[in-house]
């Protein structure tokens, strides 16, 4: 018999085709307090297009390229021994919104892109990647390498290289460009990268590489910055020099290393991870060869900012696919939003979502600051891009799988996002150093830097007035005083817990300057959030304790519509006396 067609009614919402940009109303304000005014209003039809592209065809692609992994292949059917990756066409096209129509990777490096005269400023790529990011993950490792290695190149590199390589790194037609790669780890050298022990032989004006690298994402990248260490080198990361790999030497043969197998990977399915065998590779030595691991750093520094920026815009979607669920779903006679249970599940999405866009931006402009050479700048940047890389993956496992929850059973089924979206958030804790070691790597800045003597003041001066600045100042302090005493003391059993802490008194005074700045123009809805991260994530709570979300709070934030600045204030004050969750 056939059945008859579900009534409208009780089909299930479907956000297909959602504009990505449209459907998150706060972006385009907030991007008025990082962007300059010019170039906001140039990039605006940018911003719209992409928003489009990435809840429509790129979330389509994505899906696609997701269920059609790379292949290796080892010959040609013709018997030549020859390896090359087969992509699906779905991941073709998504690199080539990415690198060539959007010009992600060449943006920060030279003018021109997407019609602007000079190279675009961080938070404005950052911000554009956010979007793209919400529909598409694994592209985002190779674009993130392709555009640190070349900083990374321009910094250290042998002008020769920089002006042999630059022009197909920066190119944006997908023919002729050269991605970039980061050969970094071994089976003996993880966390540990001290422990490499690919070796480098001089070899006239070049290096002869030998070694197995266990983990290369963008495994057939056309250039790969490489750790090994020179014959007669120290142990430890001391003795690690830095070197350039082309896949294709200057005389278009094939250099002499073998991808062994490729990964069969729980996330970013569609972008290859590979093995590589170095079997005598010739290299380049970039920079100073005792001094390669610093300057390894560079490019591991700027993927991890670029982590923390994907974690926050898969935090993103998160949010707008379960906003969109929870105001279209019906259960038990009301919309999903409506139930108070749901309402305090989705505040605690839109928390943490929030709390990394605003750290994100933040730091996208603190880089471009020490870029400009402000030393203060730099070592913010230094402490900030740890923070946000610990925090917001950690934090983007959990808001992921929330959501996924949000769209119930059709939640756990692959032809919806949030599997995938689930998948790939795990990834960003583990890659570009697990969780523990970016939480230490905190404290070493802390130690090492004074990069907390750089931050605290800086953050301190952005807070509003006030009892509410007060408070936020008051807990700022506390914040950094443990971070302080923890990375000194180097007692590392409290490293995560520390940079934690630092992390949301970090993000609550960004989010209450923003707040305080958009609330000139009528809307506070920052502050609010600022108090939530405040509350939720900083205060003491007893468990035992009914932990009350004030539905005022729900009733404000959830439409993503202006707050008046009086409901604000009036909130904020009852925050003092009476905790919100
Ligand atoms: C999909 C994927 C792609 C990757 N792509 C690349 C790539 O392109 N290039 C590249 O170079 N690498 C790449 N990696 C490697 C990745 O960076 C490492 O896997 C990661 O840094 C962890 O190293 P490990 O696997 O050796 O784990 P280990 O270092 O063995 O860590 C195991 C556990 O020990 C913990 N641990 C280690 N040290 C400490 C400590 N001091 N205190 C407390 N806990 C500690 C870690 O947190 C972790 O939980 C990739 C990994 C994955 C999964």
């Amino acid at each position: 018999m056939k059945s008859e067609a579900v009534p409208a009614a009780q089909a299930l919402p479907d956000s297909s085709g959602i504009d990505l940009y449209a459907a998150d109303p706060s972006f385009g304000p907030l991007l008025g307090l990082y962007l300059a005014p010019e170039l906001q209003r140039h990039l605006a039809p940018h911003f719209t297009r992409l928003g489009e592209l990435a809840g429509g065809e790129l979330d389509r692609l994505a899906a696609d390229a997701d269920r059609n992994p790379p292949v290796l292949h080892h010959r040609s059917r013709a018997g030549e021994d020859r390896q090359w990756i087969e992509k699906h066409p779905a991941y073709r096209r998504l690199e080539e919104v990415a690198f060539s129509e959007f010009g992600l990777a060449a943006m920060s490096h030279r003018g021109g892109v997407l019609g602007w005269p000079h190279a675009l400023p961080p938070a404005a790529k950052y911000a554009l990647t956010y979007l793209y990011v919400q529909a598409e993950f694994g592209v985002c490792c190779p674009l993130s390498m392709t555009d640190s290695l070349t900083r990374t190149l321009r910094k250290y590199g042998d002008p020769v290289l920089v002006a042999r390589y630059l022009p197909g790194l920066t190119g944006q037609d997908l023919d002729a460009l050269t991605q970039g790669a980061m050969f970094m780890t071994e089976q003996g050298a993880g966390s540990d990268v001290g422990g490499v022990a690919t070796r480098a032989m001089k070899d006239g004006d070049t290096w002869r590489l030998y070694g197995d690298k266990w983990f290369c994402s963008n495994a057939d990248a056309g250039l790969a910055m490489v750790l090994a260490r020179p014959d007669g080198a120290p142990a430890g990361t001391k003795g690690l020099a830095l070197f350039l790999l082309p896949r294709v030497l200057p005389d278009a043969t094939a250099n002499a290393y073998r991808i062994v197998r490729l990964k069969d990977k729980l996330g970013t399915r569609d972008m290859a991870s590979g093995e590589i065998a170095l079997e005598g590779a010739r290299a380049f030595l970039v920079g100073d060869p005792g001094r390669g691991f610093v300057q390894m750093t560079d490019m591991i520094n700027l993927s991890r900012l670029s982590n923390g920026m994907r974690a926050a815009g898969m935090m993103r979607r998160a949010l707008t696919e379960s906003l969109f669920i929870a105001r279209n779903r019906v259960a038990f006679g009301r919309t999903l939003i409506e139930l108070p249970l749901m309402r305090r599940q989705l505040m605690k999405i839109m928390l943490a979502a929030e709390a990394a866009r605003s750290v994100m931006l933040h730091t996208a402009v603190e880089l471009e600051r020490a870029d400009q050479g402000d030393d203060a700048a730099r070592r913010r940047v230094r402490i900030l891009t740890p923070l946000l890389k610990f925090r917001a993956c950690r934090d983007a496992r959990r808001a992921t799988g929330d959501a996924m929850e949000v769209r119930g059973g059709c939640g756990y089924i692959e032809e919806w996002s949030d599997p995938r979206l689930v998948r790939d958030a795990h990834l960003g804790s583990i890659w570009e150093g697990t969780s523990n070691v970016v939480a230490l790597d905190v404290m070493r800045a802390i130690r090492r830097e004074e990069s907390l003597a750089a931050l605290l003041p800086a953050l301190e001066a952005i807070l509003p007035d006030g009892a509410f600045g007060t408070a936020l100042r008051e807990t700022l302090g506390r914040a950094a005083a443990f971070a302080e005493d923890t990375a000194h003391k180097r007692d590392d059993a409290h490293a995560r817990q520390a940079a934690s802490g630092l992390y949301y008194a970090t993000a609550a005074a960004v989010l209450a300057s923003e707040g305080s700045r958009l609330a000139a123009s009528g809307d506070a809805r920052r502050l609010l959030l600022a108090g939530l991260v405040l509350e939720h994530r900083l205060r003491a709570r007893d468990p035992l304790h009914p932990a009350l979300l004030d539905d005022a709070w729900a009733e404000l934030l959830l439409p993503e519509t202006p707050v008046a600045p009086a409901h604000a204030e009036r909130l904020l004050e009852k925050r003092e006396s009476d905790p919100i969750f």
